[in-house]
């Protein structure tokens, strides 16, 4: 008899996950397991602010796949996903030819969400992927080189604006605060002519998020240079900069755009239902109406128990492919899948290398405290996939 094919989109949080959970808990010749992902190597998002600040060596958030998969459980296949197609149970690749599933695990990630904002997909950076990433610390290196080289005073090659103050902004925010005085010297350029400019369209950074910690890091970031914007949408974005609600310019070489996030656009296309090209998944994570289509990361939306969504995060993706990888496999030996539950530990947003804001164990958590913390969550990732052997190889303060 064939064996059951279970096919894994994306080896990011959700879908590596779930793989490296099915390669354990499946016996050899059980399920025919396969795991499509466009690079050979799986990226931290969660660190990918700090390489696009220039603060850390891209290696240190990449992840060979094929050192934490078992090649007698699973097959990796590097290609471009371009369609899934329920109906028929298929996959089309870029490259390879279509792949057949009885149980499909979507797990592509998120696209950035730009509102409709006119310029911004042509003149805007994302922190969306490692390549994505480098581009922009090389861009800013390259501004930075750039300005001294010119007899005219282009301050707009030294203006970063970042729009949006969710957590990747912050995040961000907090490397580049970290990394402009090394900029400022390796260029000879006085720090005082860089202006970091941090636009929000809510009335607070960091919106819905506690007041206090909020406060906490906004003091810290502004003492370190960072001008905040708030209540001030980005209504377009030009080669030239930025134009704000009401018309003001900002003249920037650099705008990082960090507004939110939607669903995979591959969602859509297939025809299931989405809001913000979010799929709301079923208690065992499957996309409305399908038995076989399982929907992990930041493309599924999940309510909590006050019928708000919870925020996509790694936390959340973590946590659905382990379940998911139990569910799977009890499906396959004819057992029943047990609903999933979103257990939420805490938040813990970084300000650079040294500091971070958060909430764990039910504490508030400010400082270097919370940095530690931060870090040791981050290496906690590298131990899920990889044991102590791949953590100690990637772990960093
Ligand atoms: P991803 O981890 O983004 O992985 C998607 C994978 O699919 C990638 O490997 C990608 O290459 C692949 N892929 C995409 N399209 C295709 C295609 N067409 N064909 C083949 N492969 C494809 N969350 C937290 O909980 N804590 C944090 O501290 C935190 N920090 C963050 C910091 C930053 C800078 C950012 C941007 C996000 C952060 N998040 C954090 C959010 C978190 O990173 C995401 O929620 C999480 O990565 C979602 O996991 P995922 O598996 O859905 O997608
Ligand atoms: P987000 O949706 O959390 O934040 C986007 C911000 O951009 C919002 O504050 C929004 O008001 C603002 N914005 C939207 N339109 C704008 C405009 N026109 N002009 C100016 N500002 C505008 O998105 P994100 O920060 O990219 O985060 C995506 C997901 O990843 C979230 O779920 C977040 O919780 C998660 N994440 C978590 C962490 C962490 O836990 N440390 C870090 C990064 C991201």
């Amino acid at each position: 008899m064939a064996l059951p094919k279970i096919v894994v989109l994306g080896a990011g949080y959700g879908g590596l996950m779930t793989t490296v959970g099915l390669q354990k808990e499946l016996n050899y010749q059980e399920a025919e397991v396969t795991l499509v992902n466009q690079n050979p190597y799986h990226y931290v998002t969660t660190k990918l602010h700090e390489p696009a600040a220039g603060t850390l060596d891209p290696e240190y958030a990449r992840v060979e796949i094929a050192s934490v998969l078992k090649q007698d459980k699973v097959k990796f296949v590097q290609d471009r996903v371009i369609k899934v197609d329920p109906e028929n149970k298929e996959v089309h690749l870029a490259d390879g030819e279509p792949l057949k599933y009885d149980y499909l695990v979507f797990g592509l990630g998120s696209a950035p969400e730009t509102f409709g904002i006119k310029g911004l997909l042509e003149n805007a950076f994302f922190i969306r992927n490692l390549n994505g990433v480098r581009l922009i610390r090389e861009h800013i290196e390259y501004m930075f080189a750039k300005y001294n080289t010119l007899k005219e005073d282009r301050d707009d090659l030294l203006t970063i604006v970042v729009g949006g103050a969710g957590f990747t902004g912050i995040e961000y925010v907090g490397e580049l605060v970290d990394r402009i005085p090394e900029l400022c010297r390796e260029f000879d350029i006085p720090r005082e002519k860089v202006r970091l400019i941090n636009v929000e369209a809510a009335p607070t950074v960091l919106p819905g998020f506690d007041k206090e910690l909020v406060d906490y890091a906004v003091k810290y970031l502004e003492e370190r240079g960072v001008e905040f914007r708030i209540n001030t949408p980005i209504e377009e974005c030009t080669p030239e900069g930025v134009v704000l609600k009401g018309g003001e310019k900002i003249d920037s070489a650099t705008v990082v755009w960090t507004g939110g996030v939607r669903g995979n656009p591959l969602l859509e296309e297939a025809g299931i239902e989405t809001a913000r090209g979010r799929v709301k998944v079923d208690e065992y994570l499957r996309a409305p109406g399908y038995e076989d289509f399982f929907v992990v990361g930041d493309s599924s939306l999940i309510f909590n128990e006050e019928e708000r969504p919870y925020p996509p995060t790694a936390q959340m993706a973590t946590q659905q492919g382990q379940h998911l990888a139990k569910n799977l496999t009890a499906l396959i030996r004819g057992g029943s899948m047990q609903p999933f539950k979103f257990d939420l530990k805490g938040t813990l947003a970084s300000l650079g290398r040294g500091s971070a804001i958060g909430i764990a164990f039910g504490k508030k958590l400010f400082g270097t405290k919370a940095s530690i913390l931060k870090r040791i969550n981050d290496w906690r990732w590298y131990y899920l996939i990889g044991g102590l052997p791949l953590m100690f190889k990637k772990a960093k303060f």
